[in-house]
């Protein structure tokens, strides 16, 4: 069995970060036609990585109104530098099951033997949060898929590129059937205990956020905007994607969803205006092939496998970032018809792209998304 890590590397590793470059040259096609008077905002980017993946922000800065001093620009070039290390804060200090100081790290060595361990306000509300898009969703989302997701360990491998791979002293392993059975009991949102802010969960049972970590970035980034003199933002995590206030044409902006079968160009594109949160979950973001089968990182946990739902993607309007990041991922393993429903349910708007690239969406969200290329 020889494992191959996706058909192409190169362009795999280009276009994970042309995908969100895309999103933002549509961004900022309209953004150079204001003039240069002393009220403009000032136009701050930058492109980093946190959370193993791209972080790219273009943000727009109030100037003074003529006749009052302007903010010194040192103040204006940390706007960005702060959202970054929000992030990164976000990240070490909570979110990250590798990271031995996160909140979430604790929480799988105390809870994870049996345990039951205080939670932290902020904690309390992402997992009761987590567990009500779980009951939803009828467990298609689950938080406790830890153990499975430990034992694909996609996320690490489709993140190596060629040299790490090549002087790797092993090959990508696919799980074995009765790993796989054995850790499938140690999943279950239902087993899962939280009352008096603290947390129980079977002996053996991980956590795993990394289907709302992006998203609920995305709400902390909003906060931080709204409490600075910051006229319009957008700012991508990876696959997440949150638009603030306006460009300084007040034209929409305009945020591509990307082609799951050629991921440096799009489908369409959504106008948008005002704050928007935006996530895109697909089967052609982080996977491994084996024998010519790809194995992606959404797993069903009903089977313990990559789910195979017939769609490529599932991309989710809303106001909310963690909803909208959730609910990507809850979709996808759910499948189209199912998904649709679930949408509904949370009032969203959401675009399907099945494994035939042909695209449905919800009715709304006809009133955003602009085509961009023929439907197969
Ligand atoms: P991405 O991280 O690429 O933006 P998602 O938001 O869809 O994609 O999250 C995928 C991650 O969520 C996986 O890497 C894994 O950590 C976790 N995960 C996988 N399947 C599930 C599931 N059914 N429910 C909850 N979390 C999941
Ligand atoms: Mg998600």
């Amino acid at each position: 069995m020889k494992p191959v890590l996706s058909k192409n590397r190169k362009c795999r590793k280009i276009s994970k970060i042309v995908r969100p470059v895309l999103a933002l040259l549509f961004l900022c096609s309209m953004i150079f036609m204001t003039g240069c008077s002393r009220t403009s905002p000032r136009h701050l980017t930058d492109t980093d990585t946190a959370m193993g993946t791209v972080i790219i922000q273009q943000i727009y800065v109030d100037a003074a109104p003529r006749g009052f001093a302007a903010s010194a620009p040192n103040e204006e070039e940390d706007i960005t530098e702060e959202v970054l290390a929000h992030i990164r804060k976000l990240e070490t200090e909570t979110l990250s099951k590798r990271v031995k100081e996160s909140e979430i790290f604790s929480i799988n060595e105390e809870a994870g033997k049996g345990t039951t361990v205080p939670l932290s306000p902020g904690m309390e509300a992402i997992l009761s949060q987590c567990l009500e898009i779980s009951r939803a969703s009828g467990g298609a989302f689950d938080i406790t898929i830890g153990e499975v997701a430990g034992l694909w360990d996609i996320d690490t491998w489709a993140a190596m590129d060629d040299d790490t791979l090549n002087n790797h002293p092993t090959q990508y392993k696919l799980p074995n059937k009765d790993e796989l059975s054995k850790a499938l009991t140690l999943t279950g949102y239902e087993k899962l205990t939280l009352e008096n802010q603290s947390i129980r969960m079977p002996e053996g049972m991980s956590l795993d956020l990394g289907a709302v970590g992006k998203g609920i970035a995305l709400d902390e980034i909003l906060t931080l905007l709204q409490e600075r003199e910051v006229s319009g933002a957008v700012i991508s995590v990876g696959g997440s994607i949150l638009t603030y206030g306006e460009k300084p044409d007040k034209s929409p902006w305009r945020v591509a969803i990307a082609d799951p079968d050629d991921r440096t160009g799009s489908i369409g594109v959504l106008n948008l205006t005002g704050q928007w949160c935006i996530s895109t979950s697909g089967d052609y973001e982080r996977y491994v092939e084996v024998d010519g089968i790809r194995y992606h990182h959404l797993i069903d946990p009903g089977t313990g496998y990559p789910a195979r739902s017939g769609l490529s993607s599932v991309t989710i309007l809303t106001k909310s970032g963690f909803l909208s990041d959730a609910l990507s991922t809850a979709c996808f393993v759910l499948g189209e018809e199912k998904g649709m429903e679930l949408a509904k349910q949370y009032d969203v708007e959401a675009i399907f792209v099945r494994e035939d690239g042909s695209i449905s969406m919800t009715q709304g969200m006809q009133a955003y998304f602009h085509l961009s290329k023929p439907e197969k």
